[in-house]
């Protein structure tokens, strides 16, 4: 029987070191969507939705020379900007936010990207997350932005416990000095994407893991996962949920 983890401190006082460890992990840190300025970063953050940043930046430079301003984008054919995107997926759904958003751009802001999130997250296709991406990356305002690698790396952490993306939001804005809000967002992201993926963590090559109450959970997932197969199995011996007789 392998020994207990040690009992780590609570989250206040692991989130200093753990910002200090991801630092040295990831010094320079900023958005991967290829962007020229404030509406460009927000069209590819729409884009990045469900799809590789990589991706988005396959595309974006087609779309950016064909759209330069918002008026442009929210004027266009629908069918041509769908054309363009369709590689990212949910393709006219998106297309669908982007031309609204600009819409809403050109009769609002003048056509310009307003620098407040709770002017942005009035946009079509704008919610908190992506309202952050563009507040930290065009901006330079700090924001915590959660995505899926910032929520399970969180929780992994022992920084939250929440599944709500608005509260894990709320819980790092306290355990995070402001100043460090977008590069932190970045950093975990990064992270998740290097080592703690969502399917089979990197543990043992992880330098968060003197940090991390879940260190090893990928080894706790296999064998819950043997167990509950061992369980079915004995069940199944037992005649349990076994196919009924059919009356004919
Ligand atoms: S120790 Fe494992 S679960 Fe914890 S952060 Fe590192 S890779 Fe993720």
């Amino acid at each position: 029987m392998t020994d207990p983890a040690p009992k780590l401190p609570p989250a206040r006082e692991r989130a200093g070191p753990i910002r200090v460890a991801l630092a040295q992990l990831y010094p320079a840190v900023e958005t991967a969507l290829t962007h020229a300025n404030p509406l460009q970063l927000l069209v590819a953050t729409i884009l990045s939705a469900q799809c590789t940043d990589a991706r988005v930046n396959l595309v974006t430079p087609a779309l950016f020379a064909r759209f330069a301003t918002a008026h442009e984008f929210a004027t266009c054919k629908i069918g041509e900007l769908e054309a363009l995107i369709k590689p990212t997926g949910f393709y006219k759904n998106k297309a669908k936010n982007i031309r609204g958003c600009c819409a809403e751009l050109v009769a609002r802001f003048g056509g310009r990207v307003p620098g407040t999130l709770d002017e942005l997250v009035t946009l079509p296709g704008v919610g908190r997350k992506t309202a952050n991406v563009v507040l930290g990356d065009a901006f330079a305002t700090p924001g915590i932005t959660v995505d899926t690698h910032v929520g399970r790396l969180s929780r992994r952490l022992g920084l939250t416990r929440h599944r709500d993306p608005v509260k894990v939001e709320r819980v790092l804005m306290e355990l995070v000095p402001q100043p460090e809000w977008t590069t932190f967002s970045h950093r975990l992201i990064l992270h998740g994407r290097r080592v703690c993926f969502a399917r089979k963590p990197r543990c043992e090559a992880c330098a968060l893991a003197p940090l991390c109450p879940k260190v090893g959970v990928a080894g706790l997932a296999a064998k819950r996962k043997r167990a509950k197969t061992r369980a079915a199995g004995k069940r199944r011996g037992n005649g349990e949920n076994a196919t009924p007789d059919v009356k004919t």
